[in-house]
């Protein structure tokens, strides 16, 4: 049987993983998985990444809900890029030519590679009117995290302009919950597509059903007392 390809750097891949990093752990086990080796990355060449990633996810909101994207930044990102067909092991062929050899040098190419794989995708998205359609799963799923602070999951008030596009979450008080999240991923695709996957669609469904039970309900009323209490 042939080997399992590696997983390839992708910039919707890498923004649908960051959606379920809590810690810089998260990110390092990621880096881990695409490069095989433990890395050595200093806070701050993290924080940039993050930073990136950010941003991405900003254009992608405002290419949802109708907004102009930030070309003006992108521009001026893009024209400190070196690109490069060069081999480059983790890199794809077209990438940005790292500064040196070190793991933040490498996360930092990863990043820019990142940026110029967006970069296209919007060029397409900006160009063909309409056809492709850019959706995020409408799925719902339950854990206990955080979206602010420490955590590396997006800002909670980017979060919040999606989760009011589920009905659940608006008539169930669910908007800012640390413990009912919408499911992070983006996917190209038709444009009624709702869910990334058949496993995503059914847990969704379940959850809508406990979340509507009188049970759970009065359960949530009971520990939201306590805590004003
Ligand atoms: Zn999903």
């Amino acid at each position: 049987m042939p080997a399992k390809a590696p997983p390839k750097l992708d910039w919707m891949d890498v923004l649908n993983e960051q959606f379920e990093w809590n810690t810089t752990e998260d990110l390092k086990n990621w880096f881990t998985k695409l490069t095989g080796k433990q890395p050595d990355l200093p806070k701050a060449s993290i924080n940039e990444f993050q930073k990136c990633l950010n941003f991405i996810r900003d254009q992608v909101s405002a290419l949802h809900f109708d907004e102009p994207v930030d070309t003006k930044t992108l521009d001026k990102k893009l024209s400190g890029i070196k690109l490069s067909m060069d081999k480059a092991d983790v890199l794809p062929p077209l990438h940005a030519k790292a500064q040196g050899s070190s793991d933040a040098d490498l996360l930092k190419a990863m990043e820019e590679t990142i940026l110029i794989q967006f970069t296209a995708f919007l060029s397409d998205f900006l160009s063909d009117k309409g056809e492709t359609s850019l959706n995020r799963c409408e799925g719902l799923y339950k854990e206990q995290r955080a979206f602010d602070g420490e955590s590396l999951a997006p800002p909670m008030e980017t979060e919040k302009r999606w989760r009011k596009e589920i009905p659940i979450l608006i008539e169930c008080k669910l908007l800012a919950s640390p413990e009912i999240h919408r499911c992070g991923d983006f996917f190209i695709g038709k444009a009624k597509a709702r869910f990334c996957s058949e496993t995503c669609r059914f847990r969704t469904f379940q959850l809508n059903k406990q979340l509507t039970d009188p049970v759970y309900l009065a359960d949530k009323q009971r520990r939201y007392r306590q805590r004003q209490q």
